[in-house]
């Protein structure tokens, strides 16, 4: 068996690992490279490898730095199945064909600006290449050992980041290695924590947290401040939030202030029709996580699911207090632009980011106290009460990645860290090695390994 990395190696961004076995080639992951323009170009630079010759992909997870490349890859030839559990290939329903539409977006744009070497600038892929994708997708079962080629079999276990996420064993030639995809947390509000990992004689281990750990802010008591402040003003709460898995954990944490009554029976508007559509598939697989059919019904009634663009226009001139949740959880793009312009000039109101702020994004400004912010060509004012919670990540930082693996009592031959900035990857590298005296090793982009 070998294995070469091809994404996710030195960033947190564009997973792929191919596995070759005899003439048999498995690729787990298939992620779009995000964040600085030399790592996206990527994206452009065409297959290291004839995707023809690719068997099959596994995906790990949903997120598109693990699951973006696949239109592309069938673009370019794939025609093989791509495997991952029923909660994935839900979500790739919404993630992907959203993927292609900003590619397409974003090419519109080059080409009107004028600004790409090249004419006329083409999408990546488009939202029908996207949808097409999808047909090569088979569900598969937690826990059931499957053959994914000649000789290859997977095994997908779960690893509590989002709805879905899998940790995955492959095994090929009598030997095994697990990939974790990105690691859940050991107490996340709505996922359960990681399963531990069986016996492997090799390890791919994440590390986006590799040197940091999470604060320990109590969501609850933030949201209850924050909320109670601005309700007395009369104001409107703004969250920018992500659209899967961080828009369905606040809605609960509100649910449950209000069942406490720690807050007042405020209007919730859920302003994204993305985050709508992934909370109903939150709660068809309701069994998979921690909210319950109630707690999912509860939800359901207690919010206003916002559909159409004259109804999120009509929500800033609303002159009682309320609460909006709407995507980009960044500010840079989607409906939260037009309830930006409209709630940030006015002091009464607040804006809580509830997630990491990738620098130079608008979110990133405005955690640290930018006066006025441009969107849509115009500067607005930043008068709104602007704050920020930290401690809602889906990753497991490095303690709890270190907990998780000492529970799951395995001792791999050599180990692999991935995913992650070069600083954070060593940390855990040595953190590894200290700890459980394993062989470790952090692979750079295109090295390749025989096992
Ligand atoms: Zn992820």
């Amino acid at each position: 068996m070998n294995i070469k990395f091809l994404g996710g190696a030195g960033t947190v961004t564009g997973s792929k690992y191919l596995i070759t076995h005899e003439n048999q080639r498995v690729l787990v992951d298939c992620g779009l490279y995000q964040g600085v323009k030399k790592l996206r170009l990527r994206n452009r630079g065409g297959f290291p490898i004839d995707p023809k010759t690719i068997n099959a992909v596994i995906l790990t997870h949903a997120h598109i730095d693990h699951s973006g490349y696949v239109p592309a890859l069938r673009k370019n030839g794939f025609k093989g199945p791509v495997y991952c559990t029923k909660g994935t290939y839900d979500l790739c329903k919404i993630l992907l064909p959203d993927s292609g539409y900003l590619q397409e977006e974003d090419a519109r744009y080059a080409n009107k600006k004028k600004f790409s070497r090249h004419s006329p600038a083409l999408p990546l892929y488009t939202e029908k290449d996207a949808i097409e994708s999808l047909k090569l997708f088979k569900p598969v079962q937690y826990h059931k050992p499957l053959d994914v080629a000649n000789q290859i079999t997977a095994t997908f276990t779960p690893v509590g980041h989002i709805l879905g996420s899998a940790a995955v064993q492959i095994s090929a030639g009598g030997k095994t290695i697990t990939f974790s995809g990105d690691v859940g947390r050991t107490e996340d509000l709505v996922m359960r924590p990681p399963e531990p990992l069986s016996e492997t004689d090799y390890l791919v281990v994440e590390s986006t947290y590799g040197n940091r750990r999470h604060d320990e802010t109590d969501p609850f008591e933030f949201f209850k401040n924050i909320i109670n402040k601005t309700m007395e003003r009369g104001g409107i709460v703004l969250l920018p939030s992500f659209a899967v898995g961080r828009a369905q954990t606040i809605l609960y944490i509100i649910q449950l202030l209000k069942e406490r009554n720690e807050i007042p029976d405020v209007p919730v508007y859920l302003n994204s029709p993305m985050a709508i559509t992934a909370t109903e598939i939150y709660c068809n697989h309701h069994k998979e996580h921690r909210l319950t059919a109630e707690e999912c019904e509860k939800i359901d009634k207690d919010t206003h699911f916002v559909r159409t663009p004259e109804e999120s226009i009509e929500l800033n001139n609303r002159k009682y207090p309320s609460i909006i949740i709407s995507a980009s959880g960044m500010a840079s793009g989607g409906w939260v632009l037009h309830h930006l312009k409209a709630l940030l000039p006015n002091h009464r109101n607040s804006v809580v980011f509830v997630g990491f702020q990738a620098p130079g994004t608008r979110g990133d400004a405005m955690v640290n106290g930018a006066e006025q912010v441009k969107i849509h060509g115009a500067y607005h004012p930043v008068r709104a009460e602007v704050s920020q919670i930290d401690s809602l990540s889906a990753h497991g930082d490095y303690v709890e990645i270190l907990d998780w693996l000492d529970q799951s009592n395995i001792n791999p031959k050599q180990v692999f860290v991935t995913h992650g900035e070069p600083v954070a990857s060593d940390s855990m590298r040595l953190k590894l090695e200290e700890k459980f005296g394993w062989k470790v090793e952090v692979p750079d982009y295109g090295e390749e390994f025989n096992l």
